[in-house]
């Protein structure tokens, strides 16, 4: 062997080896590095709180992107906000798992362009199927597929929801049995359609049911709300806009800039989702929705969940989720509220699943009464998807 072969094969494997000490390493390093904590389990809670919690019949929460993550829900992990064992723990019925797909590069609330996307790298390293590495509809498919995996390997602890009779179905059992849990699968950020009517199909025929039009960036349908034109709808948006709606798949309002806020009420025939929110009327910012827009979702029949990081409700406390929560419930009424953690969204978030009691505790103190605490916990949820969802 010539020495110029033996240095590149000395390079080759070396990179390999590289590779291996990465792919072993790295996703679960980020995914520590990202998904922190204010307040950490165990939790502490009055004696009513708990009691009260633990009488819940339907806890539901909107949004989760644990799916991004190299994490196997299965197991219980020590580390980030959400999995099974710990889903179970904490008496939590549903879960919607949104999959995050594209993130440009200085990810900021204020603008983002599109033309970076920093998730290749974490799926190599994650060892995701190479199909995935740059295509964004592919990177929905691969989770959602990792979903139903989760779902066949979990011994029918874990369900996914796709329909009004699957809820039922589930809904039936879980009377008698409450180690049992589910999800339904969603989208953040409609660029995981890349322009293309077709891919609404062919999401939806891997399960998912809610579609968040825009994330950081404004896209082919429309402006975000931290995007750089922050437009309103296209005349894609609005194409895709009614080909959901035909499909019975949930629209989500969440990042959406305020005029396509307008744009999307303007023409919605279904109740739309703003999966996880804050409300301007206790955390004035960007990202949150003004006192307007949470009117016209009322009046639309829709359904805000209120999101549990410093960002979206101007605080670190329990509390601070519980006055947004009462803020929106102040203004538009119970049945519009519900919780939309963005658990494992790449945020410090104020509690972890097992940390959902204290949100009971801290509506108990600002007054609250039990049967709408039921409805913000998760009752309303389940009314909103009994109606909403595909037969
Ligand atoms: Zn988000």
């Amino acid at each position: 062997m010539s020495l110029t072969r033996k240095i590149l094969l000395i390079i080759l494997v070396t990179l390999v080896l590289v590779y291996i000490l990465a792919r072993l390493i790295a996703p679960q390093l980020i995914d520590k590095q990202y998904n922190t904590l204010v307040h950490a389990a165990p939790y502490q809670v009055s004696n009513e709180a708990q009691q009260l919690y633990d009488s819940l019949e339907f806890v539901a929460d909107l949004h989760s992107d644990v799916l991004l993550w190299d994490r196997d829900i299965l197991k219980l992990n020590n580390y980030g906000h959400e999995d099974i064992p710990r889903m179970l723990e904490a008496n939590l019925a549903l879960q919607a798992f949104t999959i995050v797909n594209k993130v440009p590069s200085g990810l900021n609330f204020k603008r983002n362009s599109a033309s970076s996307d920093q998730l290749t790298l974490p799926f190599i390293l994650q060892g995701r199927p190479i199909s995935s590495w740059f295509d964004l509809t592919e990177r929905v498919l691969d989770q959602s597929q990792n979903l139903h995996q989760f779902s066949q390997k979990s011994g029918g602890k874990f369900t996914v929801i796709t329909s009004k009779m699957s809820l039922k179905s589930y809904l039936a059992k879980r009377k008698t049995n409450k180690q049992l849990t589910a999800g339904f699968l969603g989208i953040e950020g409609a660029q995981a359609l890349q322009g293309s009517l077709e891919n609404i199909d062919i999401v939806y025929k891997a399960g998912v049911r809610m579609i968040g039009l825009t994330h950081f960036f404004d896209n082919e349908l429309g402006g975000s709300a931290h995007g750089v034109a922050q437009q309103g709808l296209t005349s894609f948006g609005r194409k895709a806009v009614k080909a959901m709606e035909k499909k019975n798949i949930l629209i989500d309002l969440s990042h959406a800039s305020p005029q396509m806020v307008d744009d999307v009420l303007d023409i919605a025939q279904n109740p739309v989702i703003v999966s996880h929110t804050g409300v301007k009327g206790t955390c004035n910012n960007v990202r949150n929705l003004s006192d307007n827009h949470l009117k016209r979702i009322a009046d639309n029949g829709g359904l805000v969940g209120i999101a549990m990081f410093k960002q979206t409700v101007c605080g670190t406390e329990p509390r601070d989720i519980a006055k947004a929560i009462i803020y929106t419930r102040n203004l538009v009424g119970v049945e519009h509220v519900a919780l939309g953690s963005d658990f494992d969204g790449a945020v410090k978030s104020i509690i972890e699943v097992r940390g959902l009691p204290t949100i009971v505790e801290a509506l108990l103190a600002q007054g609250m009464p039990e049967q709408e605490i039921r409805q913000v916990m998760g009752d309303n949820v389940r009314n909103f998807l009994l109606t909403n969802l595909p037969n």
